[in-house]
C-alpha cells in the first residue's frame, strides 16, 4: 500500500492572506483529510527583506480562522538553508550545475545586446565553458559567483491532476540560478529541496507557477528523486474576467471576517472556487466537503468571485446558526458601533438572523431594535413613504391609539397580530398598509420580521414613542422629494 499522502502549503510571509492563497491551502487540507495523509505548513520566508513575522501571525490567523488545521509546523524554509546549499554543491559537483561569475552589470549587457532589454533571455553558458578546476579556484580566491543549473536537452513533462499532460523541453528552458552569490537558494531549489525532505507526494498550488514546474521536475530528477503528483488550481477572477485584484474589493481573508463573514461560509464559498463535488450542491458542510473532495473535481477553466454568492452564502448559514452562537460577534460588532447592550441579545437575534446576510447586518439590526429612536432609513422605505403620502402618517397614528390600549401583559406576538388586523378592519385598509409603516418606523426598511414580532422584540414603551414620533415627523405627507 503506498504510504498516506503528504501535502504542504508553502505561503511565502511577504502579505496578507489572499483569498487566493487561502483556497490553495483549503484544497491541501481537503486532499489531506479526505485521503487520511498530513499536511504541512511551511512558511516561505527567503525574502528576508518582505518577509515579516505580522504577516506569518495574520496567515496563520487566517487558517485557523477558517478551520484549516495543519499536521506539520509551521516550519520556516529560511532554517534549512544549509541543506539548500548542500544540494546545489552536490549537483555541482556531479557536474549537474556550473558556476556563473557573470556580474549583474555584465548579465544587463548581454540582455542588452540580445535585443531584449528588460526582457526574459537565454543565459549563453558562457560560464559554462570555464574549465572545472579554474571556476573552482576563482571561487576559492573569493570571486563572487552564481549556481546555475544545467539544463539538458530533455521532455520535462508531467501528468497534471487538474490539466492533464503538460510537456516543455529542455532547450526551450534558461540555465536557470539555483544558488545566489550569497549562498542563499532560489525559489527553485528552495522548494525542491525541501518538498524532498518532507517528503511531499502531492503539489497542489497555483496555476501561475505552471512554468516552475519543468525546473523543478528536473531539478527533482539531477536529485535522484521521483517528483511528487502536480495539481495546479485555477486562477481566481473578478466578475470582469480580469485577475481577482484590490481593484474588485477586498481581497485579504481577515477583510471578510471583518465585514462579519462566518468562517464556515467562507470556507464553503473558497471550496466551490474552482471545485465542484458534481451536481449543483452548494452548501456543504465540513464532513461532506471532506468525503466528495478528489482532485479530479477541480476545474481547469478559471473561477470566478462573486462576492453577492458569498454574501447569499453566508446568510444561509447565518439562518442556520443557534442564535447563541452570534451571541459573541454581534456583541463585539454592537460594541464597536459604541453601544452598549447588557441584556440578552439571543431573541433579538433570532428575530433578525433570517434576512440578513452578514454579521455586521444582523449587529445594524439588533441596534435599530435596542434603540429605534433613529434608525437609517433605507431607499425602500422612503419609496414607501412617498408611495403612501399622507396616509403613512395617518396609519401610524392610528396604529398608535390602539397600540396604547394594550396592556403590558398583552404585550405579545399573537395579540399584537389580532391588534393590527382589527385596525387594518376598522379604517378598511390592506393589511399591508397598515403593518409597514409601523415597519419602516421602527426599522427604517420595508424588510423585517413579521412586524407583531417586531413589535414585541422592540418592546411596548418604545414602540409607541418611536411610531408616534415618526407619525409627527411626516405629517403632510412623504419625505421631500
Ligand atoms: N511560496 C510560494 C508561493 O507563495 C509557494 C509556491 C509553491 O507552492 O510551490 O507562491
Amino acid at each position: 500500500m503506498p504510504p498516506p499522502p503528504r501535502v504542504r502549503f508553502a505561503p511565502s510571509p511577504t502579505g496578507y492572506l489572499h483569498v487566493g492563497g487561502a483556497r490553495t491551502a483549503l484544497f491541501n487540507w481537503l486532499y489531506a483529510r479526505h485521503s487520511g495523509g498530513q499536511l504541512v505548513l511551511r512558511i516561505e520566508d527567503t525574502d528576508r527583506e518582505r518577509s515579516t513575522e505580522a504577516h506569518t501571525r495574520v496567515i496563520l490567523d487566517g487558517l485557523s480562522w477558517l478551520g484549516i488545521t495543519w499536521d506539520e509546523g509551521p516550519l520556516f524554509q529560511g532554517e534549512y538553508g544549509p541543506r539548500h546549499q548542500a544540494d546545489a554543491e552536490r549537483l555541482l559537483a556531479e557536474g549537474k550545475a556550473y558556476r556563473c561569475f557573470c556580474t549583474r552589470e555584465e548579465l544587463e549587457a548581454q540582455r542588452a545586446s540580445a535585443g531584449n532589454a528588460g526582457g526574459s533571455f537565454r543565459y549563453d553558458r558562457r560560464c559554462y565553458r570555464i574549465p572545472a578546476e579554474e571556476a573552482a579556484a576563482r571561487a576559492a580566491a573569493g570571486v563572487p559567483s552564481t549556481i546555475r543549473f544545467l539544463l539538458r536537452d530533455e521532455e520535462l513533462a508531467w501528468d497534471d491532476a487538474v490539466h492533464g499532460r503538460i510537456s516543455f523541453q529542455g532547450r526551450d528552458l534558461d540555465d536557470f540560478v539555483i544558488l545566489r552569490s550569497d549562498d542563499t537558494a532560489i525559489y527553485n531549489l528552495a522548494v525542491v529541496s525541501d518538498d524532498i525532505a518532507m517528503r511531499i507526494t502531492h503539489v497542489i498550488r497555483g496555476d501561475d507557477h505552471i512554468s516552475n514546474t519543468p525546473k523543478q521536475i528536473a531539478l527533482y530528477r539531477a536529485l535522484g528523486h521521483q517528483p511528487p503528483v502536480f495539481a495546479h488550481v485555477p486562477m481566481i477572477l473578478g466578475p470582469d474576467g480580469k485577475k481577482l485584484s484590490k481593484r474588485h474589493g477586498a481581497t485579504a481573508v481577515g477583510d471578510y471576517q471583518e465585514q462579519g463573514i462566518l468562517p464556515t461560509a467562507m470556507r464553503n464559498f473558497l471550496a466551490l472556487l474552482g471545485w465542484s463535488p458534481g451536481g449543483d450542491r452548494e452548501i456543504l458542510p465540513e464532513a461532506d466537503m471532506i468525503e466528495l473532495f478528489t482532485l479530479e473535481g477541480i476545474q481547469k477553466k478559471a473561477a470566478v468571485f462573486d462576492a453577492t454568492k458569498l454574501e447569499w452564502m453566508n446568510g444561509q448559514y447565518l439562518s442556520t446558526l443557534p442564535a447563541q452562537e452570534l451571541v459573541a460577534p454581534v456583541r463585539r460588532q454592537l460594541e464597536r458601533m459604541g453601544i452598549s447592550a447588557d441584556g440578552d441579545l439571543a431573541p433579538l437575534i433570532d428575530a433578525v438572523k433570517a434576512r440578513s446576510r452578514t454579521i455586521l447586518h444582523v449587529a445594524g439590526q439588533v441596534a435599530v431594535r435596542l434603540d429605534p429612536s433613529r434608525p437609517p432609513l433605507d431607499p425602500k422605505g422612503e419609496a414607501l413613504i412617498r408611495k403612501m403620502g399622507p396616509a403613512f402618517s395617518t396609519n401610524l397614528q392610528r396604529a398608535a391609539d390602539a397600540l396604547d390600549g394594550v396592556e403590558p401583559a398583552g404585550w405579545t406576538p399573537e395579540r399584537l397580530l389580532d391588534l393590527l388586523k382589527r385596525v387594518a378592519e376598522q379604517h378598511g385598509l390592506k393589511l399591508g398598509d397598515a403593518m409597514q409603516p409601523i415597519r419602516v418606523a421602527l426599522t427604517g426598511s420595508t424588510v423585517s420580521e413579521p412586524v407583531n414580532e417586531l413589535l414585541a422584540v422592540v418592546g411596548r414603551e418604545r414602540s409607541i414613542r418611536r411610531i408616534r414620533e415618526v407619525a409627527h415627523r411626516w405629517n403632510g405627507g412623504g419625505p421631500p422629494a
